[in-house]
């Protein structure tokens, strides 16, 4: 029996805001993630909303083994639990795959067969390359209306962009923001070469079947909103509200990443940890005990970030 049926006048109301943290375990956490965490939990904590966590862990060959335990340990150590099961992203392919399906259903998805070699050359034939993070732009090759896969066998699997795929939103914390996915992107990845599901697609699916209301995440991922944001009009899914927080940066200007050498955050001084991540998001340390020092940023932080519009799933 549900709490409706058990108050059969009162139309159930959903929490308005449910917020998520999703690191890929890629290795522990580290002062630049324990920044995305922070904020996402202190914007759902500010607006009386869940927090969820999420492991990324898709990319099964860049994750590493027992990373994801590690991060909800230092997560637990820092005060930041989810609020409901963690979900795992390598489980969910049943889910990708129905969203792909869907999307192939409706002639927005189709499967490619070009390797890197064969975008670069059939983009040196359309003239001069558009490049994006030294990835070229998709020239459409095997697009349906340009004779499909032509006898080759399938190799990924892409989204087809609309007619119109410029996109604007309004970040909470960047403005408006604007990015023509067509010229700048092309028709994207969502199944890859190596049957790996892309970020693009399984970012999308979940958010949307957790409910998701509000992204909070490091702005080095705001180049990938306009990308989502279309692929949730195609499958018919609400837009969350994003915010998009300073990353930390190395001394030499680079994203602080594991990549880049940075340490796992020591679990022995929690409180050290959070109050530097805390500074980096303009509010001042404190000197006080992890939950005391988290109710007080909750606070400051619903002064300083006033609520950003929220946009239901239903309003679809
Ligand atoms: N898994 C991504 C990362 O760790 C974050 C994805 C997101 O927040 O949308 O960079």
């Amino acid at each position: 029996m549900s709490t409706a049926d058990l108050m059969p006048n009162t139309p159930w109301i959903e929490p308005v805001y449910r917020g998520r943290f999703a690191p890929s375990p890629t290795g522990p956490l580290h002062a630049g993630s324990l920044v995305a965490a922070l904020a996402s939990w202190l914007d759902a904590r500010a607006h009386g909303g869940a927090w969820l966590v999420r492991m990324e862990d898709v990319d099964a060959p860049r994750c590493v083994p027992g990373s994801d335990r590690l991060i909800l340990e230092q997560l637990a150590a820092c005060g930041l639990v989810s609020d409901e099961p963690v979900v795992w992203q390598s489980q969910r392919g049943a889910r990708y795959q129905a969203a792909l399906d869907c999307l192939m259903a409706s002639g927005l998805a189709y499967p490619c067969a070009c390797s890197r070699k064969d975008i670069e050359i059939a983009r040196q034939a359309l003239g001069p390359p558009r490049q994006r993070h030294q990835a070229a732009v998709y020239p459409g090759t095997c697009r349906p209306e340009r004779g499909g896969l032509q006898g080759r066998a399938p190799r990924a699997w892409r989204f087809r962009l609309p007619e119109d795929a410029r996109v604007q939103w309004a970040d909470a914390r960047l403005g408006p923001q604007a990015q023509d996915v067509a010229s700048t992107v092309g028709d994207f990845v969502l199944r890859r070469a190596d049957g790996l599901w892309a970020y693009q697609l399984a970012v999308v699916v979940d958010d949307a079947e957790q409910g998701i209301t509000h992204v909070v995440r490091g702005d080095d991922l705001a180049d990938n909103t306009a990308r989502q944001i279309l692929l949730q009009q195609a499958l018919g899914y609400a837009t969350p509200s994003y915010r998009h927080v300073p990353l930390v940066l190395a001394a030499d200007g680079e994203k602080l990443s594991k990549q880049h050498g940075a340490q796992p955050l020591d679990l022995s001084h929690p409180l050290d940890a959070l109050s530097q991540a805390a500074s980096h998001l303009g509010l001042a340390p404190a000197q006080t005990d992890v939950a005391t020092a988290l109710a007080g940023w909750v606070s400051a932080w619903s002064v300083a970030v006033p609520a950003a519009p929220s946009t239901r799933p239903s309003e679809a």
